[in-house]
C-alpha cells in the first residue's frame, strides 16, 4: 500500500484515477476533453410561432396540411389553454363543413381494413377531391402507440398529395377520443377534404362512436371457417349499410362467395332500417384490386338513395344532437371526478362498498349529495 502510494506520487498518477497506476490491471482510464457549451454555436434557435386562432383559420381554409396537422394536434391537446384556442377553431371553421362524403371502415385486426383503406382510398382520389383518413382506436393509450392510422400500413396514401391520414388521438376515454375525432373532421372539411374515412377495431364499443359521424358504415369481414355470423355481434351488423367480404382471391372465391350469401339471409332478418335501405353485401380483394368497383358502386347507390330520400340530413341532425349530449356528459364526468373532495369520498365509500359496510347506492347518493352541497355553497 505504502509502495503504492509512493509510486504514485513519483508518477504524478491523480489519486482520482488508482486504475492508471502501473501496477493496475485492469484497463486504462484517459483523462476527459472538455465539452463544448454546444454543438453549433451559431445555430439559432428558432421556436415554432404561436399561431393565433385567426391564423389557424386561414392556414385551414387555404388547405395548409401543416397549419392543419397543428389545429388537429390542439384538438388533442389536454391542456385547457390548447382546448380554449381549439375550440375557437372549431366554431370559426363550423360554416365551412358538412360538404364531404363521411365514410366508416371496420373489422377485426386482419380482416384487411389498412390494405383495403389505401386501396379504397386510391380509388376515391382517382374521382377527384381530396381525402383524410382519421382513427378511433381508444386501446392505443394501452398498447403505447396506435395500431391504427399508422402511416406505413397504407403505403400508397401516405405518399399521396390529396390525402391525410391521422392516426387515433391516444388519450382519454372513449368518449373523449371519438369527440376528439369527429372535431378533426369539421377542421378537415374546412379544409376542404370531401372525402373522410374512419377507421375503427371491429371489436367492441368504438363502432357506436364511429357510426355517430358518418354518412355510411362498412363492415369488412372475412369468409372463413363458415361460422362467420356467430363471431360478430349483432349490434355492429345492424349498424352497418354494407357489409363486404374481402379477400375474395384465388381458392378463396368460393367460400367468400359463400359467406357473402349467410350474410345476405342474415341480414333479411333484421327490420329495414330507418333509411330505408337495405344493406347489401359484396366480396372483394383489396390486396388484389378486385371489385373495388362493386364495393364503390354499393356506397354510392347508398348516397343516391339517402339524398333522395332526406335521410342523409336526418342522420346527420340527430348526430349532432348525439353528440351536444356527449359532450355535456363527459364535462359534466370530467368535471365530477378531478373534485378533489369528491376523489377523497370515493376513496373512503369505494372501501366501504368493498367490505360490504356501505351499499354502492347509498354511497353514490352520499357523494353525489355532497358534491351537489358543495356546488351549492360556492355558488351563494
Ligand atoms: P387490418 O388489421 O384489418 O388493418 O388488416 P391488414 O390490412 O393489415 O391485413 C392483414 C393481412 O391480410 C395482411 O397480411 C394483408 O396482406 C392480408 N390481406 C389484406 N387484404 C387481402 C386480400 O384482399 N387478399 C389476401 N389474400 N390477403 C389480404
Amino acid at each position: 500500500m505504502e509502495e503504492n502510494k509512493h509510486h504514485n506520487e513519483a508518477e504524478g498518477c491523480s489519486c482520482e484515477h488508482p486504475e492508471n497506476d502501473a501496477q493496475y490491471s485492469g484497463l486504462q482510464v484517459n483523462a476527459g476533453i472538455e465539452q463544448p457549451p454546444m454543438v453549433n454555436p451559431y445555430l439559432k434557435r428558432r421556436r415554432r410561432p404561436q399561431l393565433t386562432v385567426n391564423d389557424y383559420v386561414e392556414g385551414i381554409r387555404k388547405g395548409n396540411t401543416a397549419v392543419l396537422g397543428q389545429a388537429v394536434t390542439l384538438v388533442e391537446s389536454l391542456m385547457p389553454e390548447h382546448q380554449v384556442v381549439a375550440q375557437e377553431v372549431i366554431e370559426k371553421c363550423l360554416p365551412f363543413t358538412g360538404g364531404s362524403k363521411r365514410i366508416g371502415i371496420t373489422g377485426v385486426p386482419g380482416a384487411g381494413k389498412s390494405t383495403s383503406i389505401d386501396v379504397f382510398g386510391i380509388h376515391v382520389l382517382n374521382r377527384g377531391g381530396k381525402l383524410a383518413v382519421l382513427a378511433i382506436d381508444p386501446s392505443s393509450e394501452r398498447s403505447k402507440g396506435s395500431i391504427l392510422g399508422d402511416k406505413t400500413r397504407m403505403e400508397k396514401l401516405a405518399v399521396h398529395p390529396k390525402a391525410f391520414i391521422r392516426p387515433s388521438p391516444s388519450a382519454g376515454s372513449l368518449g373523449g377520443v371519438a369527440r376528439k375525432t369527429r372535431e378533426t373532421i369539421v377542421l378537415c372539411e374546412a379544409a376542404g377534404y370531401d372525402n373522410i374515412f374512419v377507421e375503427t377495431v371491429g371489436v367492441g364499443q368504438s363502432e357506436i362512436a364511429v357510426h355517430s359521424m358518418v354518412d355510411f358504415f362498412l363492415l369488412i369481414q372475412l369468409a372463413g371457417t363458415g361460422d362467420e355470423l356467430q363471431g360478430i355481434k349483432r349490434g355492429i351488423m345492424e349498424m352497418a349499410d354494407g357489409i363486404v367480404i374481402n379477400k375474395a382471391d384465388g381458392d378463396n372465391i368460393e367460400r367468400a362467395n359463400l359467406a357473402a350469401t349467410q350474410f345476405r339471409n342474415a341480414l333479411h332478418l333484421f327490420p329495414l332500417p330507418p333509411s330505408g335501405w337495405t344493406p347489401e353485401v359484396t366480396t372483394y380483394s383489396g390486396y388484389y384490386e378486385l371489385n373495388i368497383d362493386g364495393v364503390w358502386d354499393m356506397i354510392d347507390r347508398y348516397f343516391d338513395h339517402v339524398h333522395a330520400n332526406g335521410y342523409f340530413e336526418e342522420r346527420r341532425r340527430q348526430q349532432e344532437k348525439y353528440w351536444m349530449y356527449e359532450t355535456i356528459n363527459e364535462q359534466l364526468k370530467a368535471r365530477f371526478y378531478s373534485d378533489p373532495e369528491v376523489q377523497r369520498l370515493l376513496n373512503i365509500k369505494q372501501d366501504m362498498v368493498l367490505n360490504n359496510q356501505q351499499s354502492s347506492f347509498v354511497a353514490a347518493a352520499d357523494v353525489l349529495r355532497h358534491y351537489y352541497e358543495n356546488l351549492n355553497k360556492n355558488n351563494d
